[in-house]
């Protein structure tokens, strides 16, 4: 597609776009207008269904449902990105070199003019050739001042769109990160395995906490979330750099070991394990210690399999045995 046709397109659906978010009595923001633009352009099926779920069911579109749909659908992809904002700021940029050489003939045009001023001022019979260039004059300066002050606007619009741009790139990367331990959560955890070869050897920790309802039910689930954070970083701390912690699920979590062999795991799991077994829990307000805690764990190295979850099953069994031997141990699969 040449660049008019993809321009007409575009401004098609931003057209649409528009249209769709006024009849709708939607605000028209980065996000409304991100998550619609890829509905009327039918860039992305699931957030197409979803929409028009609603609009069959009668109901109305709310900020709540447009938020979660760019969340779910949107700030996770490139698709903002490649679908909605690189069209619209190639249009931009071309938009803006047109411009800059329109002032630039404008300039031309103000010199020359001024160079006749200077000639018809010397000669003096020439008084309705003066009106002219005076009238030449002010109307180029006019439309100068206004090619400048759009010029001025459009480069506005586009720091507004490298604004959105940094805010998707982080709200992207806090999707994969979990909130109260800052590991990596299930979906960074997928994404960032992308980028190790099962083929390689890699070995896998399940680690669990001992007893740690006893904890909540003790000490609250405020001190509880305390006690999965303070083993969340310990767990950082014995890792490299190019492992995997990741919060698997509420008080479990799960190390990826990027080449590395069991044998050189299971010390690192020890180490994790013991560190745990020491840590001293102070409770501020009463300034008294909590009971040990520990935690089991399962070890298990990516041998003869295809996917990734079958090493974190096997982990996972070893874990189980970990439990059932009783429990602040490590066990290899
Ligand atoms: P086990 O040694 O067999 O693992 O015993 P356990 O008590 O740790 O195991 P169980 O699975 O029975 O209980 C886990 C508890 O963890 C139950 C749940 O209330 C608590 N939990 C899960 N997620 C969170 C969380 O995010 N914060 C807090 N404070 N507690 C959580
Ligand atoms: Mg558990
Ligand atoms: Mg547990």
């Amino acid at each position: 597609m040449s660049f008019e046709d993809d321009y007409q397109v575009t401004s098609k659906f931003s057209e649409h776009t528009h249209d769709f978010l006024s009849s709708h009595l939607i605000a028209p923001t980065p996000v409304n207008y991100s998550v619609i633009y890829l509905y009327i352009s039918n860039e992305n099926e699931m957030l197409s269904a979803a929409i028009d779920k609603k609009l069959q069911q009668g109901q109305l579109i709310t900020a709540d449902f447009m938020a979660d749909l760019f969340k779910r659908y949107v700030s996770l992809t490139q698709q903002v990105e490649n679908t909605v904002l690189a069209p619209f700021e190639e249009t931009l940029s071309k938009t803006l070199e047109q411009i800059s050489k329109q002032v630039s003939n404008e300039d031309k045009a103000v010199n020359n003019l001024q160079k006749l001023d200077k000639i018809l001022t010397k000669s003096k019979n020439n008084s309705s050739m003066d009106n002219i260039v005076s009238y030449l004059f002010n109307t180029i300066n006019n439309t100068k001042a206004q090619h400048e002050e759009l010029s001025q606007k459009l480069t506005a619009t586009q720091q507004e769109i490298n604004q959105l741009k940094d805010k998707l790139s982080s709200s992207r990367q806090e999707a994969l990160v979990d909130s109260l331990t800052g590991l990596l959560n299930r979906r960074g955890c997928d994404e960032k395995l992308q980028n190790l070869d099962l083929a390689d050897t890699h070995t896998s920790l399940a680690i669990d906490i001992d007893h740690f309802k006893k904890v909540n039910d003790t000490f609250g689930h405020f001190i509880g979330d305390k006690v999965i954070q303070r083993i969340a970083k310990t767990i950082q701390n014995n890792i490299g750099e190019q492992d995997l912690a990741v919060r698997f699920g509420g008080e479990e979590f799960v190390v990826v070991m990027a080449n590395t062999a069991i044998a050189e795991a299971k010390i690192i799991a020890e180490k994790i394990r013991i560190s745990i077994s020491i840590m001293k829990l102070k409770q501020k307000d009463t300034n008294t210690y909590l009971p040990p805690i520990s935690v089991s764990i399962g070890i298990a190295q990516n041998d003869n399999i295809s996917e990734w979850t079958t090493l974190f099953e096997q982990a996972d069994k070893a874990l189980y045995q970990a439990k059932n031997s009783g429990r602040n141990q490590c066990i290899c699969a």
